[in-house]
């Protein structure tokens, strides 16, 4: 199959949306019409992040501003796919939670009791915690010396968030802290893991062979999709460039000068 040919038989594109949909506040000219392009073939898009602090309603904010509008339903978040990975896996547990309010109230939807009492905790989650303390740095320390059997589960391995002026500190680094205080590491369920992407496919009931990942990063988004048995996409309007790709272990499907090549495709 060729590149168009590829594209064309897609059902279900997952977005990373920075670098690939919009650069900081500036949207791709191509974006609206690529999303409408797939509307229209009835295919499937979500828009997929590894960000745990932001819950689903303020992404929707952020893409009415750039002028897409969209609802929960078409977002695939890291918060969502740690729930998906709990209800797999430990379904029912006592959560201790070191996460923003946003990501207690998105576990709690899906029906997991969230507790405080270290004694009660049955699994610990670590989230982008725009709202730690240090309290929580001691509670999950405590957690994992006097309970270490206790399943420890971080919701994104990113270092660093990128901000207007430059970078803070995300889930990843807060991983590190808590690694120099006890020597464990979490299990970690955001990008590159290939959770997000089976999740949707599930969710959205598409063969893999019909779905791909679409992002600028080759070590977090495309090596998703590839984890996941997806086809990954890289494109070339973010973060990637010619030397990083180049050195870079693992190789995209498929490498696009930027999504607007989607639309091309879509559009013969
Ligand atoms: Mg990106």
């Amino acid at each position: 199959m060729n590149k168009t040919e590829l594209l064309r038989s897609m059902r279900l594109f997952l977005f990373d949306m920075d670098g690939t949909l919009y650069l900081g506040d500036e949207l791709f000219p191509f974006t609206k019409p690529l999303l409408r392009a797939i509307r229209d073939r009835g295919a499937r898009y979500l828009f997929m992040t590894n960000n745990s602090s932001k819950s689903v309603e303020d992404y929707v904010k952020k893409l009415e501003r750039l002028g897409i509008s969209s609802t929960r339903d078409d977002f695939i978040t890291s918060s969502q796919a740690t729930a998906y990975y709990l209800h797999r896996n430990l379904e029912g547990k006592r959560l201790y939670v070191a996460g923003t309010e946003s990501l207690k109230a998105e576990l709690r939807r899906e029906g997991f009791p969230l507790t405080e009492k270290l004694d009660e905790v049955e699994a610990i989650i670590l989230g982008f915690d725009t709202e730690l303390t240090f309290k929580k740095l001691w509670d999950v320390s405590w957690l994992l010396t006097k309970r270490p059997d206790l399943p420890y589960i971080a919701t994104n391995p990113d270092l660093v968030c990128p901000t207007e002026f430059g970078y803070v500190p995300d889930c990843g680094s807060v991983t590190v802290m808590i690694k120099n205080a006890t020597g464990r590491l979490p299990l970690v369920i955001g990008k590159p893991s290939p959770l997000m992407p089976e999740l949707a496919v599930e969710r959205l009931k598409v063969k893999k062979s019909e779905a791909c990942v679409v992002g600028d990063r080759i070590y977090t988004d495309v090596k998703s999709g590839l984890n996941a048995g997806i086809t990954g996409i890289l494109v070339m309007s973010g973060e990637t460039d010619e030397e990083i790709l180049r050195s870079s272990p693992d190789k995209p499907d498929l490498v696009l000068r930027d999504a607007g090549e989607i639309l091309s495709a879509l559009s013969l």
